[in-house]
């Protein structure tokens, strides 16, 4: 009789879950394990990337990576499903059923067998209940909805232009709630995309055609950086025309419309909603395994949870509190990247019969895009705490390296440094612009 295969089961194939995925297919192979990854989507792309997706300054089918190729290629299986249920008696996970655009099944609820699982899902946006966040404002969760927002953007920007050839004062009123990286990424390349426009045929569009609001209800932006970083921002920010308000507390949305507390009502005909991290509310029906109230998955220092030690949580949708720190290992691609390989080698240590060990996290520091205006943020230079402050070519050089460290953690070395390579060449050779 055959041996029975270890079975190691992913569920979500992001920062996280599609590098560690690449590594264990690379190290096991199929003739005694087999790695199975679970996504709900077909295609993976970097989410730092989604904002330039959405503002149109990136193509993502230059970026994507299809789940099916990439398997085949590093020897593991890729299963297309949304995670449903976990039975940990059983060992067992069941995805949804599958349904096509129609809502028609496509593959029925499906049951794999784990001997580990590892939970990547990562997280949703936090509406912190705020009344009519879900059904008015949009969100930059995945491609889809970047996709989306480019579209809505294009069809208004397009509107407007043939508007402004009778009033030349009309303008495309745009408001962002959140003022962290994503929120302030995309108003600069909104700005971008406004300039660029006019050469590609919207010929009555220039700088003040967009108006961006970008509101945020803590007293600065960017908490994760400096604070003389988060000032030098909003200056920059200012100077691109962007009407930048902290202290802004959003209190209800409605169609094209915003209250702020003690700020008065602001209309806007796109609104994007960018704040905090949680995981999806579909979480809790899932298992019983412990979660924050934030619906995140409460792993001890070992990234293992808290009740079950075949069961890892990793990426935003965990939340793990080492030892020595104040707050659990922040929501970003670097902590979700450093996850991965910590359990990749935890997962090894379980087999040979050793003890998981503890995850240690590497703050390496923060940066900040302002599409072609700046780049600007600290990183760590040390255990110590030092911090450098960067800005300007060396900034955009150290911000660019971060995706290509996804890159080579996904494809690995050789076939990642071609990617980079064509991702060069891509930005050379195509439009700046996408408009479809
Ligand atoms: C617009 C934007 C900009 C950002 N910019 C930065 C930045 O500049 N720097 C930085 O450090 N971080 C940034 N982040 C945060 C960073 O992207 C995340 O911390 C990182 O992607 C988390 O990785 P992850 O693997 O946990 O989750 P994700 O990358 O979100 O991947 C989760 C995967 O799980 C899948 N999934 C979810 N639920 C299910 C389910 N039920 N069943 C099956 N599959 C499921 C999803 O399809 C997805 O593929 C940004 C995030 C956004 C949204």
């Amino acid at each position: 009789m055959s041996e029975r295969k270890t079975q190691i089961v992913i569920v979500g194939g992001g920062a996280a879950g599609l590098a560690l995925a690449r590594k264990l297919g690379n190290r096991y192979g199929r003739s005694r394990h087999d790695i199975i990854l679970i996504d709900r989507n077909r295609s993976h792309i970097w989410k730092p990337l989604l904002h330039e997706v959405a503002s149109g300054s990136l193509d993502p089918n230059l970026e994507d990576v299809g789940y099916g190729g990439h398997a085949a290629i590093w020897g593991y299986r890729y299963f297309n499903g949304s995670l449903e249920k976990i039975d940990r008696e059983r060992r067992t996970v069941t995805t949804a059923p599958l349904k096509d655009e129609d809502g028609a099944v496509i593959v029925d609820r499906h049951e794999l067998r784990y001997d580990y699982l590892v939970l990547a899902m990562g997280g949703v946006s936090n509406d912190f209940g705020i009344e009519g966040v879900r059904e008015h404002a949009m969100f930059l969760e995945d491609r889809k909805q970047a996709d989306r927002f480019r579209q809505v953007l294009l069809n208004a920007c397009l509107q407007l232009n043939a508007k402004r050839r009778d009033d030349p004062g009309a303008r495309l009123s745009i408001c962002i709630v959140g003022g962290g990286a994503t929120g302030v990424e995309l108003s600069a390349e909104l700005v971008n995309c406004a300039r660029s426009l006019r050469d590609y045929g919207l010929e009555v569009f220039d700088h003040d055609a967009l108006k961006i609001h970008l509101l945020e209800a803590g007293p600065r932006l960017l908490p994760a950086l400096d604070e003389k970083v988060a000032r030098n921002v909003r200056g920059e920010l200012e100077g691109l025309g962007i009407d930048v308000r902290t202290d802004a507390m959003v209190e209800r949305v409605e169609s094209g419309r915003l209250h702020v507390k003690d700020g008065g009502i602001i209309d806007a005909r796109m609104i994007l909603w960018a704040t905090g991290v949680r995981g999806d509310n579909s979480v809790e029906r899932m298992s019983d395994l412990e979660l924050t109230k934030l619906d995140l998955f409460v792993t001890r220092p070992t990234l293992q949870t808290t009740l079950d030690d075949r069961i890892f949580a990793i990426g935003d949708c965990a939340s793990c509190h080492l030892p020595g720190m104040d707050r659990p290992v922040p929501p970003r691609a670097q902590s979700a990247g450093q996850m991965a390989d910590c359990v990749f080698d935890n997962l090894d240590r379980l087999q040979k019969g050793k003890e998981a060990r503890d995850f240690v996290y590497r703050d390496r520091g923060a940066l900040v895009s302002l599409s072609r205006f700046a780049t600007v943020g600290n990183i760590n230079t040390g255990p110590s705490g030092g911090k450098l402050a960067l800005e300007g070519r060396i900034a955009r050089a150290a911000y660019m390296s971060l995706y290509r460290l996804h890159l080579l953690a996904i494809h690995g070395w050789l076939r990642g440094s071609v990617q980079i390579v064509a991702a060069k060449i891509n930005k050379v050779v195509r439009p700046t612009v996408k408009l479809h």
